[in-house]
């Protein structure tokens, strides 16, 4: 088993930032999945489970266990009871998934187009965008449990999707190394329009956008707010969206209202965002002194969307941070509400 020492995990992130891994296995079968969960049990280090890097600040210490970089590959597809399911290695970088899913015709998918990572990041974070999120078509996660070395088949239930959530980062953080996932997806079935940008983009189709001309849409969409990895891009050097939608009562609501009232302001109201009592976070970030373009140094915010802290080069970890915490503390001081941060800290 190739286990590597002190590898760097900067340019393994789509963030850029962060010191070495003490000790790095790239695992491309599920059997050495398993030789570096007993590796890092017979050593007495802490394990972390690596994707694509894309929802990671590593600290600039970095980690100082060992860092299984998930390279488990492959799509297997079979036909069931009218659904098409596809069985997905862990490693498989997310969008050529989503790519294969529409090349067959196949809706469930197609909205999560251009988000970067891998497959077995999906199910972590309950990933979504644009009207969509994988808790729709995920249909079960194979995994290994560290605790006893064993493979576990969890199906969606198991799994406990919510908004940014799942049992992978909350309750069960740690316990499990996916190696596989399932999703159903719809033969023939209509694209997800329902996110007002991209009702917007079709507004005026004389035909009916398929799931090929959403997936293109969804992708062009996420250029122009470099949520797309784009070489050359320096607005894409980022985990995405830095902080999650808040989500709130019905007082907390009202006591935002009045406050932006006061400032001769309202606040934003989509539909997505009030079905599920969600606020959005770019606009407070935004009026709190944080716009599009923010700072002048090694990190800011991006020039093309007020959620993304990117990395303007030669930044560090405590860059990152330091921001983080600069507009946490402004938005609680003139919202009244804490943003939570939506990426991973790893070796803090
Ligand atoms: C430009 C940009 C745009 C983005 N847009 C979106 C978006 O629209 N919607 C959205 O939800 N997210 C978005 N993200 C965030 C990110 O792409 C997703 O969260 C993605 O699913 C993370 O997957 P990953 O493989 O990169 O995970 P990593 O960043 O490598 O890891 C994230 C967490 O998942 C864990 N993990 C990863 N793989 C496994 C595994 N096999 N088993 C167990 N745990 C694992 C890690 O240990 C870590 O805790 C965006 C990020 C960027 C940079």
């Amino acid at each position: 088993m190739p286990i590597q020492e002190n590898v760097a995990l900067a340019p393994l992130t789509t963030f850029q930032v962060g010191g070495p891994a003490r000790f790095f296995l790239e695992a491309t079968t599920i059997a050495e999945v398993q030789a570096g969960i007993e590796f890092a049990r017979a050593h007495d280090l802490p394990l972390f489970v690596l994707g694509g890097g894309s929802n990671l600040v590593v600290s600039d210490a970095g980690w100082p266990g060992l860092a299984l970089k998930m390279a488990v590959g492959g799509i297997e597809e079979h036909c069931q009871d009218g659904q098409a399911r596809f069985e997905v290695g862990a490693g498989e970088p997310w969008d050529r998934f989503v790519a294969r899913a529409v090349a067959r015709n196949c809706a469930g998918v197609e909205c999560l187009s251009g988000i970067p990572g891998s497959v077995g990041g999906t199910p972590v974070q309950n990933v979504g965008a644009y009207g969509q999120e994988v808790a729709e078509s995920v249909d079960s996660v194979l995994a290994l449990d560290v605790r006893d070395g064993q493979l576990h088949d969890l199906c969606a239930e198991a799994c406990g999707f919510s908004y940014r959530t799942s049992i992978f980062n909350t309750g069960e953080r740690g316990r499990y190394v996916i190696v596989r996932v399932t999703y159903a997806l719809t033969p023939g079935g209509a694209p997800r329009i329902a996110y007002a940008d991209l009702k917007k983009h079709f507004a005026g189709w004389r035909k009916t956008p398929t799931l090929a001309d959403t997936r293109e849409a969804v992708r062009r969409i996420r250029a122009l707010k470099g949520m797309l990895i784009t070489p050359g891009d320096e607005d894409s050097r980022s985990a995405g969206s830095f902080f999650k939608n808040p989500v709130v009562g019905a007082a907390e609501h009202g006591e935002l209202e009045k406050r932006a009232a006061a400032r001769g302001l309202q606040i934003p109201s989509y539909p997505a965002l009030v079905s599920q009592k969600k606020v959005s976070a770019a606009w407070l970030v935004e009026h709190s002194g944080f716009g599009k373009g923010y700072g002048s140094g090694r990190v800011g915010i991006s020039r093309k969307h007020a959620l993304a802290i990117v990395n303007r080069g030669d930044a560090t970890a405590v860059d990152i941070l330091a921001l983080k915490e600069h507009i946490q503390q402004r938005v609680e001081e003139i919202w009244g509400v804490r943003l939570e941060p939506e990426p991973v800290f790893v070796g803090f």
